[in-house]
């Protein structure tokens, strides 16, 4: 039995082939001789339908040869096939179904031609193996070989299409499936209306035409494929002329010339592109075939020896050069596309080139200025940090010249003022006392304003009373204010922690100008000043805001910027009767800026100023400041040793009475070989040392002191100086020196001094 036999067999109802006479004779045993007429007419019948079929079949089978030679479209040829079966081989309905990957394995009808009337989409004929993929089509799909249903109408397989089928006329079917070398393409399915339709001749011949068709589809997809890719590489070089006809760059290839020893002599130009025409001035007419000798000249051709090795190694090359012929510089890359073969692309960098050798000397001109100019420059800065100096120099000798005498008017007024004196000498020496005053105010002022533009103030950073400072500050101004018969208020806010740490000094400094400027000028009203919180921009710092605010003269509007600049004053009558040299706000502002804050001013002419300033200080420690403050409290007790070494005598005779006021014993001498000879010969608690004497000065003599050369080594040195400059202070405890004092000195900086001199020797 054959495969084909076997395949047809579950599916086939079982029948009689007609020329099998053993079968014949079975079938005629036991029946009753029959009219042999009768029997020769209806195998006559038999033998003419057997004929009808296998021709048809073979009209179709030759009528689909035809097709498959024909045919250029697959989809075409199918629906071709299809209508041959119906149309030519009498067939009632015939289709071509392709197996999907989805989840019901459907096969889906790609060409179908002949009475269907919706019966393809209501069979829902699947390739698995389901209840609907047991039919032919669906058997054919899934085991690759042709299957014949002889009788719809009584095959067990057949049950879900039965009724349909009857409907439409289809009595028997066969499934052919369209195998490829790469697997099932689909399966064309025919459907007879007669029971038993497809056996023998017509059954090996339909499998024959599966197999043509199968093989036309094979030979026509291969076709295809094959034009496609003519197509795409038409396509590619369709591309690649339109690249190289519109390069930007010169193209040419070239094919390399060797000797007979097998050396690169030459090479042929094969082809360039219109812009290689461009650039050189060569027709491709002209370059096409022609040896690179012959073309560019005599001697060596342009160079060879990079082109010879680009196309042995196949390494691509790029370099930039000139080409003397041309007096042109090109930018040239290399490549091979082949061995023998070199493919150069250049490009005219001529323009480039001369851009950037004028750059060049552009930036080696500007180079020149730029030096020049950083010469001027360092020059101009020499010459400004000289005159600096000499302008710190001179502050430093004027303030020294200046203050040293004013102390001793200032002391000896004191002094004066201390006696019992007729009220009119009386009168005079306060106003010695004031005017001294006065000035020393002013110099300090043009000498703090120095010293802040050169940066040379250093803030210091000790913890002060908040209120303390002030209460202090405000007192002698509430005086002038109420003498002045206006009103005075000042609040602290209670949220603020009294104890603060910064420069207090400076703060005082800041908030006296402020404030006396608000008396000043205010002749009827009040004059508020408050403390509140203020947002410091560093979080780790405490922000305090100032504000003074006063009902006197204001400021007018174009001036409240320039009221902050040295000398600034308003030129107005009502402000210059005033008087003042326009530097408080200044200083103010210097300061306030070192303190990490702003100062401002909102003010209306003839209503009234309001000055806030914000500053930023350090957080302090509670604990720490309590100590500061307790230890501040505490005044130094009377009965100290003072050896006073001072070579002015008014100053030394304002210290020495002073100092004996106290209750502090003192020796005074006129300079530092005396201070050593005192030493020497008692000891003391404490050295108040003028920096500038005769024979040895203060520096030396202390530098001597520690050294060993006079009683205690260790005893407390104050420098006493005049000098009140950056770096003074470094300078004398550089030497040895425990404390500084400037002149003239206050009574409350005199006793610091002894209170610290006192807290040293108890520590000893
Ligand atoms: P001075 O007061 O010594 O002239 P300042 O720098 O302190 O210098 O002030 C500069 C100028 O700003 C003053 O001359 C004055 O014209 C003006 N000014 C300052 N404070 C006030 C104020 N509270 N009211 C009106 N004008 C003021």
């Amino acid at each position: 039995m054959s495969d084909q036999d076997e395949i047809r067999t579950p599916l086939s109802s079982p029948h009689t082939p007609a020329g099998d006479p053993a079968a014949h004779e079975s079938a005629l045993a036991g029946i009753a001789c029959p009219d042999p007429a009768e029997l020769l007419a209806a195998e006559r019948d038999r033998l003419d339908g057997l004929l009808r079929r296998s021709n048809r079949a073979v009209r179709a089978y030759s009528a689909c040869s035809r097709l498959i030679v024909k045919a250029s479209d697959e989809t075409r040829l199918l629906r071709d096939i299809c209508r041959l079966m119906v149309e030519t081989a009498g067939y009632r309905m015939a289709w071509v179904g392709v197996p999907l990957n989805d989840q019901q394995r459907s096969l889906v009808p790609i060409a179908q031609v002949g009475i269907e009337d919706g019966y393809l989409q209501k069979a829902r004929i699947s390739w698995g193996d389901n209840e609907f993929g047991r039919g032919p089509t669906g058997t054919a799909a899934r085991t690759g070989k042709p299957i014949v249903c002889q009788d719809i109408q009584t095959d067990p397989n057949l049950l879900p299409w039965r009724d349909e089928a009857a409907r439409r006329g289809y009595a028997s079917s066969i499934a052919l499936p369209l195998l490829l070398k790469d697997g099932l393409v689909g399966v064309l399915t025919v459907y007879a209306d007669e029971p038993d339709a497809f056996e023998h001749d017509e059954f090996d011949l339909l499998v024959e035409l599966a197999g043509t068709l199968a093989f036309g589809i094979d030979s026509l997809r291969a076709r295809v494929a094959r034009r496609n890719a003519e197509q795409a590489l038409l396509d590619n070089e369709r591309k690649l002329r339109a690249l190289y006809e519109s390069l930007e760059e010169g193209l040419c290839l070239h094919e390399i010339v060797y000797d007979d020893a097998g050396r690169p002599c030459d090479y042929t130009i094969i082809d360039v592109n219109p812009k290689y025409e461009k650039i050189l001035g060569i027709t491709r007419k002209a370059a096409a075939g022609a040896s690179a000798k012959a073309l560019y000249g005599a001697g060596e051709p342009p160079y060879l020896d990079i082109y010879a090795r680009v196309a042995e190694t196949g390494e691509p090359v790029y370099f930039e050069t000139y080409f003397p012929p041309l007096d042109q510089h090109f930018r040239i890359s290399a490549f091979s596309p082949q061995r023998g073969q070199v493919a150069v692309l250049f490009n005219d960098i001529s323009k480039r080139k001369m851009a950037e050798e004028e750059l060049k000397s552009l930036n080696e001109t500007l180079e020149l200025r730029v030096q020049e100019q950083t010469r001027e420059l360092r020059a101009a800065m020499e010459a400004a940090t000289a005159a600096n100096r000499a302008k710190s120099a001179f502050l430093a000798n004027m303030s020294h010249e200046i203050r040293t005498p004013m102390n001793g008017i200032l002391g000896m007024t004191q002094l004066a003022l201390k006696q019992e004196l007729p009220e009119e000498v009386r009168e005079f020496l306060l106003l010695v006392q004031r005017s001294g005053r006065s000035l020393l105010e002013i110099i300090n002022d043009i000498l703090d304003i120095s010293r802040i533009e050169a940066g040379k103030v250093i803030l210091e950073n000790r913890p002060f009373s908040l209120r303390e400072l002030v209460e202090a500050t405000l007192k002698p101004l509430e005086i002038a204010a109420r003498e002045k018969g206006l009103e005075f208020r000042c609040t602290v806010d209670p949220a603020l922690p009294d104890l603060q740490m910064g420069d207090g000094g400076r703060l005082r400094q800041v908030l006296t100008n402020v404030a006396g400027n608000a008396v000043k000028f205010t002749e009827r009203g009040c004059v508020a000043v408050s403390v509140a919180p203020g947002k410091a921009m560093n979080p780790q710092r405490t922000g305090l805001l100032f504000a003074v605010r006063d009902d006197g003269i204001g400021i007018p509007q174009d001036c409240l910027c320039s009221i902050f600049e040295n000398f600034e004053q308003i030129d107005s009558p009502l402000h210059v009767k005033y008087g003042g040299t326009g530097l408080g706000l200044a200083i103010s502002k210097g300061l306030v800026e070192m303190m990490g804050g702003v100062i401002w001013v909102e003010s209306e002419l003839g209503k009234g100023s309001t000055f806030s300033f914000l500053i930023e200080l350090d957080r302090i420690e509670e604990a720490a400041a309590v100590g500061g403050k307790a230890a501040q409290a505490r005044g130094p007790k009377p009965g100290l040793r003072v050896l006073l070494a001072e070579d002015d005598p008014i100053n030394r005779l304002y210290a020495t009475k002073t100092l004996q006021l106290w209750g502090h014993h003192v020796e005074a001498v006129e300079n530092g070989q005396q201070a050593l000879e005192a030493l020497r010969a008692a000891s003391f608690d404490l050295v108040l040392m003028d920096a500038l004497m005769p024979e040895l000065d203060g520096e030396q003599a202390t530098r001597l002191i520690r050294s060993g050369h006079a009683g205690d080594r260790d005893v407390f040195i104050v420098a006493v100086t005049a000098y009140a400059l950056q770096g003074d202070r470094e300078r004398f405890l550089g030497a040895g020196m425990n404390d500084y004092m400037s002149k003239p000195f206050t009574h409350e900086e005199l006793q610091g001094v002894l209170h610290r001199a006192t807290a040293w020797t108890r520590r000893r």
